[in-house]
């Protein structure tokens, strides 16, 4: 049993460029459409079905003593070993994300988003170390800086998201690692990442890089130079707001430091999960291009009206590192934030309780749209926004935008008739 799904490539998982070689060999890429419905799905994993069948185990079970011996005594990457170390379900989804990754050589799954930037760091930094944060982060990031680092001895400065190549400064004699997220999740700054990675790698720094909001279709972190790209899978991976799953996709150099950190943590996704990140990855194309045209459109609409102060969305020009991002992504996605002109938290709850087709609560990347304040400033250290009213954050779903539209602009109508 053990020998069944043997990596015909000595343990090494499969490389993205295996799926753009032609029957001849020749390498043609394919489209991400393409990529995202084929990726990861070896017919050894699904079995003679479309996805990878939920595989259930803890145990797996040997023929003989020898066999149990010989699966424990070599390298377990792709062999059925333990439940922990996961069987075809969490397989196939974890190759599909090295695939859509050009230049990355294996991912690892975790629980949460959270729980794999927790792997990610863990993976890179030692007692001594510091870590480079952006002042951006998502907050339970920096929480885990400065709790859980500190407390085993590694420091964290934080840094100005449109710092660039001036990152080169505060790289010091104890800096292991740099961990950028771009855009910020709730400011939107997009980072000079190529830029932020060239200093990096002059001084042997290891980059991580939160892809959340771009995935990687449209932010290919990898082949920016960056060697650690994580997902909050809970996003557009899985797209449906059902499920809590994270991803950290590795270069060659890092990829086995990784796998054994994660190990060692006790990280194992369920293959319920896995199975449901994977059915979600097969539409994300098409989801994407919906959450892209729909908020870029409602983005547009908000900028027109006297209300709002500024919208921050990486693909309109007011959004600080705009430049970056016409540079360096392929596309955006469906969430962003909008400042209000003056008012204050009366005001802005007006606008949003009343909205008919936004949800309010945290998270984002499912098929339907959410509201949320957002008070960036309580969180920064490094810089200091400075807004002219109240923000709020819009993940736009997959509803028709104008009954959004429609929606928001009452939503603005209650918010001026509060603020006065
Ligand atoms: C949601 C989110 C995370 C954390 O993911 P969970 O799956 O909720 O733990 C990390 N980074 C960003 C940018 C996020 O939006």
């Amino acid at each position: 049993m053990g020998r069944r799904f043997d990596d015909a490539e000595g343990n090494r998982p499969v490389s993205a460029d295996r799926l753009d070689d032609d029957h001849e060999g020749n390498h043609k890429p394919i489209g991400d459409a393409t990529r995202v419905v084929t990726a990861g799905r070896r017919p050894e994993w699904t079995q003679g079905v479309v996805n990878p069948p939920v595989w259930r185990a803890s145990t797996h079970l040997y023929d003989t003593v020898g066999d149990l011996r010989a699966a424990g005594g070599r390298d377990t990457h792709h062999r059925l070993f333990y439940g922990r170390r996961g069987a075809p379900t969490q397989w196939s989804l974890a190759e599909a994300l090295t695939e859509l990754e050009p230049g990355a050589e294996a991912t690892f799954l975790y629980p949460s988003g959270v729980a794999a930037i927790a792997a990610a760091l863990l993976s890179v930094l030692s007692p001594g170390d510091e870590l480079l944060l952006t002042d951006s982060a998502y907050d339970p990031t920096r929480s885990m800086a400065t709790g859980l680092l500190k407390r085993f001895g590694i420091s964290t400065r934080f840094y100005d998201p449109l710092i660039g190549a001036g990152i080169a400064d505060l790289i010091g004699e104890r800096t292991r690692a740099i961990f950028m997220e771009s855009p910020g999740s709730l400011t939107f700054e997009v980072q000079d990442v190529p830029a932020i990675v060239a200093a990096a790698k002059a001084r042997g720094v290891t980059t991580l890089l939160d892809n959340t909001w771009a995935t990687p279709l449209h932010f290919r972190a990898i082949e920016q130079g960056v060697d650690l790209s994580i997902l909050a899978c809970t996003k557009y991976i899985v797209g449906h707001s059902d499920v809590m799953l994270g991803s950290v996709t590795a270069t060659a150099p890092h990829w086995r430091k990784l796998r054994e950190t994660s190990f060692q943590l006790g990280q194992v996704v369920s293959p319920d999960d896995a199975w449901l990140g994977s059915r979600g990855l097969r539409t994300m194309a098409v989801r994407l291009a919906h959450h892209q045209a729909s908020a870029l459109k409602i983005a547009q609409w908000l900028e027109g009206r006297p209300e709002v102060d500024r919208v921050l969305h990486p693909a309109l020009p007011s959004c600080p590192g705009h430049g970056i991002f016409t540079r360096d992504f392929r596309g955006s996605s469906g969430l962003f934030s909008f400042v209000l002109v003056g008012g204050g938290e009366a005001a802005r709850s007006a606008l949003i309780d009343g909205l008919r087709h936004f949800g309010i609560g945290y998270s984002w990347g499912g098929f339907e749209s959410l509201a949320i304040p957002v008070d960036p400033g309580n969180y920064r250290t490094a810089t200091r926004p400075d807004f002219a009213g109240p923000v709020v954050r819009l993940q736009i779903g997959l509803e028709d935008s104008d009954d959004l539209i429609a929606d928001l602009a009452a939503g603005l109508e209650r918010f001026a008739a509060v603020r006065g």
